[in-house]
């Protein structure tokens, strides 16, 4: 397979050629010259195997120029193991009639980052090996609580890899801190830093661009690289996981085989619905899919008005990784549906003005798979939440997943009540303790460990040893060393 961007310059590479170079030189993403496609027979195979089986024999459709069918069943074992993931990788979980949740939270962080970033760095640590490249990868992140600490989990102790992590001394929950504080493995680094995400972020950005960091990383045999959520290498493994949660549908008899369903995402970067577009692409049989965003809705009023405007108020919620204004892997979708073109064209908008505005016809035929909706306010989440533990059994909800039950809701009320609603679940409801306590009742203890443990008492639910165990782990890299934004560059340099 071979990959081009999504800007038309012509740049074709590899799969491993784009998983290591991340993003095309005209600034597009990189996507597969053309769709595999899924046959029933090949579906119908999939569906007697196992998560990590399932998941190499659709990444080798994807990735089969560079990488064999060994070194990916070898890499998806590793990174879906019982061990990482107890119980399964992607369990589908039903919560009432014609309602399922797909759940990708049960990995090392708690969180569906996970599902790509536990296996993304193998991919790329071969990568380097079959694109010749004798220099390590260093990767830096900034970040705002998740994905730092799903990057963490998933490049430590990697060969050709080192990563170094920053977050903001303020605005990363306690919990987030300690999770990144007494990170494990030998390659690893993490850094608070003065000030808050942004930051964090342009010291990073500014590093990226430095020559002179370049140059002094270089000699000692290193290369920055960054674990995006654009990379094809993060992409490619979310598309597994609709495919494998088609199949246990099947299995137990929730669906015909070839029945279509609907599925609801929530969004943020627009990484892990475009996923389900993909798979739709590919052939499996989903009717339609609902993109749910918080009181952040530029996605929203994309679907329903053809215009994309960044140029808006930001809000704080309590869903804070869908807390986004851009969210770049729409760019793929454009690709798919307008051209490279047009899509260089609007992205060249988005970049001067901060809005770009679609045709009617295009929007007509985005409409006709996608509708958005979203989830007014944080008070309707926590509404949401209470409303699936009442009825649907004690079911617990993390807050971004409230989101997607709050617009599944009403997709079913208003448009479809008869397909089955496959909905994304994508954290574990003890990584938002406090508000997630707070949907149930208005006693919240101001400490989270202990909102974690009355949450517990409170329904029945286990509290992940991932979370709660960290208050017994070593720390070792210290919060309250936090290093100035000006710092971080010679401290990279001379952690190389
Ligand atoms: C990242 C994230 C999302 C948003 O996913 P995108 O791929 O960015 O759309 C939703 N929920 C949680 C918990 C996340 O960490």
């Amino acid at each position: 397979m071979r990959y081009i961007s999504t800007r038309g310059s012509g740049e074709v590479t590899t799969s491993a050629g784009a998983i290591k170079q991340g993003i095309a030189k005209d600034g597009g993403l990189f996507v597969p010259e053309e769709l595999p496609i899924l046959t029933d027979a090949f579906l119908s195979e999939l569906c007697a195997l196992s998560y990590p089986e399932r998941a190499a024999k659709i990444l080798y459709l994807y990735l089969n120029d560079d990488y064999t069918e060994e070194e990916l069943l070898a890499d998806c074992r590793e990174a879906y193991s019982e061990e990482r993931f107890p119980g399964g990788a992607a369990p589908v979980v039903r919560i009432g009639d014609k309602t399922e949740v797909l759940e990708l939270w049960h990995g090392p962080t708690c969180a569906f980052k996970d599902m790509a970033l536990q296996l993304m760095p193998k991919l790329l640590s071969r990568a380097l090996v079959k694109t010749g490249e004798k220099r390590t990868a260093y990767i830096l992140v900034a970040t705002s609580g998740d994905t730092g600490k799903a990057a963490l989990e998933g490049y430590r102790d990697v060969e050709k890899v080192k990563i170094s992590v920053f977050y903001p001394v303020s605005g990363v929950s306690a919990i987030q801190k300690l999770q990144m504080a007494t990170q494990e493995g030998s390659n690893v680094t993490v850094h608070s830093v003065v000030g808050n995400f942004d930051d964090a972020q342009n010291g990073v950005k500014a590093i990226f661009a430095d020559k002179e960091a370049i140059a002094a990383v270089n000699e000692k045999d290193c290369f920055f690289s960054s674990a995006n959520s654009i990379n094809w290498g993060r992409l490619a493994p979310q598309i597994a996981y609709y495919i494998s949660a088609y199949c246990d549908l099947v299995n137990k008899g929730a669906v015909a085989f070839g029945e279509e369903i609907n599925v609801t995402v929530p969004t943020g970067n627009f990484g892990n619905i475009l996923a389900a577009y993909m798979a739709k692409k590919m052939g499996l049989p989903i009717n339609h899919l609902i993109c749910a965003s918080n009181q952040n809705s530029v996605l929203t009023d994309f679907f329903k008005t053809g215009i994309y405007d960044r140029n808006r108020p930001f809000y704080t919620t309590v869903s804070p990784s869908m807390d986004i204004l851009i969210s770049s892997n729409l760019e793929r979708l454009l690709f798919y549906t307008a051209g490279a073109e047009v899509t260089g064209k609007l992205m060249a908008e988005l970049k001067q003005n901060g809005r770009y505005e679609i045709s009617a016809d295009l929007l007509r035929r985005l409409n006709v798979v996608f509708t958005g909706l979203c989830c007014p306010d944080d008070r309707e989440i926590r509404r949401s939440i209470r409303r699936t533990f009442d009825l649907c059994s004690g079911y617990l909800a993390d807050t971004h997943t409230g989101v997607a039950l709050y617009c599944a809701e009403k997709y079913q009320l208003l448009v479809d009540r008869q397909r089955t609603m496959l909905i994304v679940s994508t954290a574990s409801p003890y990584k938002f303790s406090p508000a997630v306590l707070a949907s149930l009742t208005d006693e919240v203890p101001a400490d989270e460990f202990d909102s974690m443990r009355k949450l517990s008492e409170l329904t029945g639910t286990e509290i992940p040893e991932k979370l709660i165990g960290v208050l017994n782990k070593e720390v070792r890299f210290d919060p309250a060393k936090p290093i100035k934004a000006d710092e971080m560059k010679d401290t990279v340099v001379a952690e190389a």
